[in-house]
């Protein structure tokens, strides 16, 4: 058997981090097995449903570097892939299970339920279809049908079907009791399916193997294998995974900061560090590794090591992890990286960095081991780009202290004669405090703040000889002039 798995989002919204994990584990699992990994579109909440969503669901999951074999845009022998082109798929399966006696119409309207309905839920009693049209004669049907009389189909739950049990490949063996199913709607009045028969007709004419979803999708589960029984399919093997919460307990939203994929892309988050953390968020390679790439967890990917309790949401640890990308990175790939953050800051261009490539690889390492995220590139670097402003309060502690403008006048002046190499600045600048009589401490801060408007910033003599020689003096004769006039 061919592993044959899909991910089926609904364009109502961007991917968010619960969608993607989803896609993930159906991607390594499908890539572990040497399956398909199948992306459908469930586009048919039309209201809800865009283009726009839709692009930027595709867009989030290439940048996650999931990539599917079927669906929008890879085509495929099973589509369409978006879910409102697949309506002509249910009227036979409709059919097929109305041949059979598995799907009856029914009549009831609205107002006639919902009265049946509170009745019922104040005896306390089963508050589901109490079944009147399931025994209607034929002919009575065949006639109320043919005068257009408005009309649901129902599925017919098999009175002697027993439980439903599934051997969910996450939560072990599940048991559904049947005397709690009613005979639910399959076909609105107006035509439509409802989620339950769509999703199992798809999947069954999609030959899915393996259903790999969230665990909100539990309570449909037992349905959807009454239909797939009812069409006379194989059902599918399902795999349940649990729901993700803040470390408040509270199932993840916005609340708990930024929820959509891209969100994490534009706060300068790596894909391979989301995809790492992600993966680990409900199941573990071993129960110890934490960093692993793409291709380990293609090779390790294994449902029954996917968590049965709820993950837990761990922002941290993401930035921790991403960090640790980041550190990782090798010098080249860092200053690719960062160059779309710099073109954003208006820094420099992707042509300026192509132009002097050695003094971006030079500023590479300095910066790499002291941020988290992408997103605080700019911050860091912004002095080697534009004049810094000193804050007042920074000028009285720093600059204003006793001794800080003679060491400012000696550091110009033995900087001033030496080549502008982080060693030789270096040298020059250790004879200062000696020179000058004052601290080393407040004099190198007195250094910093001047060159970089800072008292932090990365590692002095390196970011000195960044900024240039010239550069260097004109700043400190401009911090010299501002606390001397
Ligand atoms: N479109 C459904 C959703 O986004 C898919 C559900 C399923 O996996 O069956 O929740």
């Amino acid at each position: 058997m061919t592993v044959r798995v899909r991910f089926a989002p609904s364009p109502t919204g961007h991917l968010h981090i619960g969608g993607a994990r989803t896609a993930i584990y159906n991607w390594a699992f499908a890539r572990h097995h040497g399956g398909a990994f199948v992306l459908r579109i469930d586009d048919t909440d039309l209201e809800r449903s865009t283009d726009e969503n839709t692009a930027a669901i595709l867009r989030s999951l290439r940048w996650l570097g999931l990539d599917w074999d079927e669906g929008p845009e890879a085509g495929g022998d099973f589509g369409p892939y978006y879910q409102t082109q697949r309506t002509g798929t249910y009227e036979p399966a409709l059919e097929r299970m109305k041949a059979n006696g598995h799907a009856y119409p029914c009549f009831c309207t609205a107002e006639t339920l919902e009265t049946k309905r509170e009745a019922s839920r104040a005896e306390g009693g089963f508050s589901g279809y109490d079944r009147t049209c399931r025994n209607l004669d034929p002919s009575t049907v065949a006639a109320r049908i043919a005068a257009g009389e408005p009309h649901v189909w129902r599925v017919a739950v098999p009175d002697d079907r027993g439980d439903i049990v599934i051997d969910d490949l996450v939560r072990g063996e599940t048991r559904f009791p049947i005397d709690a199913m009613d005979d639910f709607i399959l076909v609105r009045t107006d035509g439509s399916a409802t989620y339950n028969f769509a999703t199992v007709v798809d999947d069954w004419t999609m030959a899915m193997t393996h259903i790999i979803r969230g665990d909100d999708h539990l309570s449909n589960t037992p349905r959807q294998v009454v239909v797939y029984e009812a069409l006379g399919a194989e059902v599918p093997t399902f795999a349940h995974m649990s729901m993700i919460f803040g470390a408040d307990g509270k199932r993840l939203s916005k609340r708990h900061g930024a929820t959509s994929v891209e969100a994490y892309a534009e706060e300068g988050f790596l894909p391979e560090a989301v995809l790492n953390y992600l993966a680990l968020l409900g199941w573990s390679l071993d129960g110890e590794t934490t960093l692993f790439d793409r291709e380990t967890l293609v090779r390790e990917f294994d449902l029954s090591r996917v968590s049965k309790s709820p993950a837990v949401w761990d922002p941290e640890k993401l930035e921790w992890m991403n960090g640790s990308y980041i550190r990782e990175m090798s010098t080249d790939k860092f200053v690719d990286t960062m160059t779309p953050w710099l073109e954003r800051a208006g820094f420099a261009t992707a042509a300026d960095v192509a132009a002097r490539r050695d003094w971006f690889l030079s500023l590479a390492p300095l910066i790499s081991e002291r941020v988290k995220r992408f997103d605080e590139v700019a911050d860091k670097v912004a002095f080697l780009f534009e004049e810094p402003t000193i804050e007042d309060s920074v000028r009285v502690k720093i600059l204003e202290k006793d001794g800080a403008a003679r060491a400012l006048e000696a550091a110009a002046e033995v900087l001033a004669t030496v080549e502008f190499h982080a060693e030789e600045i270096e040298a020059a600048l250790r004879t200062v405090p000696e020179a000058t009589g004052v601290k080393p401490k407040d004099a190198f801060q007195a250094i910093r703040v001047a060159a970089t408007g800072t008292t932090v910033s990365p590692p002095l003599f390196e970011s000195l000889e960044l900024l240039g020689k010239e550069r260097t003096l004109a700043r400190m004769a401009a911090a010299l002039e501002l606390v001397t006039t």
